[in-house]
């Protein structure tokens, strides 16, 4: 019989330690495509607000994204209901 194999002790990663950390890293130098609304279309339901992965979106009724923090991810794009994000190249406009 074998003897069972010695136990690694892992340090934890990718930990959290103080809340709200996000406001500390400006994640907008990391994005290639910018998020632009068409304020003519949105309806201001808050779903981009909602889904935003970073604090880029504000809660104010029509959403406004601030670039500091946007990182890109097209997430807002996806899932708003009436297409009205458009993701376009960094630096077009
Ligand atoms: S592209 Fe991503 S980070 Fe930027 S506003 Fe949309 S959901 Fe937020
Ligand atoms: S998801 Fe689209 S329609 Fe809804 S608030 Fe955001 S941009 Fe406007």
């Amino acid at each position: 019989m074998s003897s069972p194999t010695p136990t690694k002790k892992l340090l934890p990663g990718a930990v959290i330690v103080d809340e709200g950390s996000t406001k500390q890293t400006e994640t907008g130098s990391w994005r290639s495509l910018k998020p632009v609304i068409d304020y003519k279309k949105c309806t201001s339901c808050m779903l981009c607000w909602l889904y935003c992965p970073e604090p880029a979106i504000g809660c104010e009724k029509p959403p406004k994204i601030d670039y500091m923090y946007c990182k890109g991810c097209g997430i807002c794009a996806n899932v708003c209901p009436i297409k009205a994000i458009t993701m376009i190249q960094e630096g077009q406009k």
